[in-house]
C-alpha cells in the first residue's frame, strides 16, 4: 500500500499552510498575510475535491481560507476553540476585504457554512475520515491547537506536527508526547534559533517597562491577538503592573474563557483581565497619560497600536515593546529595523524607543530537535519540514540521524511506498 502527500503551502516559508494526503485530506488550509500572492499553490482547489479537512489550530496562516472550500461540501474537524477561532479571524478577513475594496476570499454565508458544517472534536478523541484513522494531540501553541495523526488501513502513519510547542507558558501546558509514526510533516518556524530563559525574559520585559513608566513614558505593548494578548496580561499581573487593553485580544480572550478545560489556569487568566482596563474606542484619548497599553495587531499593520504610535512616535520617554516576531516588510520590521513606519498615507520616523521580546509560542531550536529525535526513536523513518524560512537545513541535520529528511517545495508531490 502507498500513500502520497502533496504540499500546497507553507514550504521553506511561514505562512498559507496546506497538506494534502492522497489527494483527499486536506490539513489546514491558510492564508499568507501581507503578501499579494498569498495563497497555497492550489487557490481554489480546481479539480480536487478532498473529502475531510483537518485544522491544526486558529491562526490564519493555517485556517483562513477553510471558508472558501465548504461549497465541496466536506467534512471538517477541528477542537471547538479552533472553530470559533476559524469563523472569527475568516468574519475579519471578510471585513479588511471589504473595506479595502478586494473581493474577498469567501462570503459570510461561507462562514455560515462553516460553522454549521465543522464538526466539533477533542484531543485524543478518534474519529474516522477518507480511510484513515485520525487523533488530535495537545500541540500546546495556542488553546485549542492540535497535531495530528493519521493511521492508514494498511498501518501507515502520520503524525503532522501543526505548529508546536514543547515549554509551558504561563497560558498553557507544553505539548503532549508525540506519538509514534512512520511519516513525520514538522514545523520549522525556530530552526537555528534558541529562545532565552522564559524568567529572565520576563524579568528584563517587566524591568523595561518599569524603567518607561519612571521616566514618565508610554509602554505600548504590541501583541498578537489570539494567545499573545493572553499571555502578557498574564505576565503583567503576576509582576503587579497595571495595564490598559485595546483591541482584538480582548475578544479572544472572552471566547478563551468559555473554554476553560484548554488553558493551564483559567481563573489565573480571569484575573488577569480583571487587573487590566479595557479601553472602548471612545476612551483612547484619555489612556496616553504615563500608561502601560497592550494593543493590538502584533506587527504593527493595522489596529489601535497604531492610533498609539501615531500620537507617541515623537516622545523619546515612550517605548514601543514588541512581543513577537516581526515578518520583513510589516510596521513591526521598519519599526525595528529603520525606526521608521507607514500609518495610513504618513511615514512616521520614530522617535520613541522601540525593544523587541521572544515570546514565542513556537518550539525552540533544541525542542525541535527533540522532536525529531523522539520520532528517530520511536522509529520513525520518513521527515517532512516545513513552516520555516530554514526547512532545507533542518532537513539536512535530521538526515545525520539517519532519517530521510526533505525540505519540500509548494505543490511538490511525494509517494510512499
Ligand atoms: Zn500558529
Amino acid at each position: 500500500m502507498e500513500c502520497s502527500l502533496r504540499f500546497l503551502g507553507g514550504c521553506g516559508e511561514v505562512g498559507r499552510s496546506a497538506v494534502l494526503i492522497d489527494d483527499d485530506i486536506l490539513l489546514d488550509y491558510g492564508i499568507k498575510p501581507g503578501e499579494s500572492s498569498n495563497h497555497p499553490a492550489q487557490y481554489p482547489l480546481n479539480g480536487i475535491n478532498p473529502q475531510t479537512i483537518i485544522i491544526s489550530h486558529g491562526h490564519l496562516d493555517h485556517c483562513g481560507l477553510v471558508p472558501n472550500i465548504t461549497d465541496i461540501r466536506p467534512d471538517i474537524y477541528a477542537t471547538p476553540i479552533t472553530r470559533h477561532l476559524t469563523s472569527f479571524l475568516a468574519k475579519d478577513t471578510l471585513a479588511i476585504a471589504r473595506r479595502a475594496g478586494h473581493v474577498p476570499p469567501f462570503y459570510a454565508q461561507d462562514i455560515n457554512e462553516f460553522t454549521r458544517c465543522a464538526r466539533i472534536t477533542d484531543y485524543r478523541d478518534p474519529f474516522e475520515c477518507s480511510g484513515y484513522n485520525a487523533e488530535l494531540y495537545d500541540a500546546g501553541h495556542i488553546p485549542g491547537s492540535a497535531s495530528v495523526l493519521l493511521e492508514s488501513e494498511s498501518g501507515i502513519r502520520i503524525f503532522y506536527t501543526g505548529d508546536v510547542n514543547l515549554a509551558d507558558t504561563r497560558l498553557l501546558n507544553g505539548s503532549e508526547p508525540q506519538p509514534k509514526a512512520d511519516i513525520m510533516i514538522v514545523e520549522s518556524t525556530y530552526y537555528g534559533t534558541d529562545h532565552a530563559p522564559r524568567k529572565e525574559l520576563e524579568q528584563e520585559f517587566v524591568d523595561s517597562i518599569r524603567e518607561t513608566i519612571d521616566r514618565g513614558g508610554n509602554a505600548i505593548i504590541p501583541c498578537f491577538a489570539i494567545g499573545r494578548t493572553q499571555e502578557i496580561l498574564m505576565i503583567l499581573h503576576k509582576h503587579g503592573l497595571h495595564p490598559y487593553v485595546d483591541g482584538m485580544g480582548v475578544d479572544v480572550f472572552k471566547r478563551f474563557a468559555q473554554y476553560p478545560e484548554y488553558l493551564r489556569d483559567s481563573d489565573a487568566l480571569q484575573r488577569a483581565f480583571d487587573n487590566a482596563t479595557i479601553v472602548k474606542p471612545r476612551a483612547r484619548s484619555r489612556v496616553l497619560r504615563n500608561s502601560i497599553i497592550v494593543t493590538t495587531a502584533g506587527m504593527l499593520n493595522g489596529g489601535p497600536a497604531l492610533y498609539y504610535i501615531n500620537r507617541t512616535h515623537d516622545d523619546r520617554f515612550s517605548k514601543i515593546l514588541l512581543t513577537g516576531y516581526q515578518v520583513e516588510g510589516t510596521n513591526g520590521y521598519h519599526a525595528l529595523n529603520h525606526r521608521r513606519m507607514t500609518v495610513g498615507k504618513r511615514v512616521l520616523h520614530l522617535r520613541i524607543a522601540v525593544e523587541q521580546y521572544d515570546f514565542s509560542a513556537h518550539s525552540g531550536d533544541c525542542e525541535l530537535k527533540k522532536v525529531v529525535r523522539r520520532f528517530c526513536d520511536l522509529g520513525g523513518e520518513i521527515v517532512f519540514t516545513m513552516h520555516g524560512d530554514r526547512t532545507e537545513e533542518f532537513a539536512a541535520w535530521a538526515r545525520e540521524h539517519e532519517v530521510d529528511a526533505t525540505a519540500p517545495a509548494n505543490g511538490e508531490r511525494f509517494m510512499i511506498e
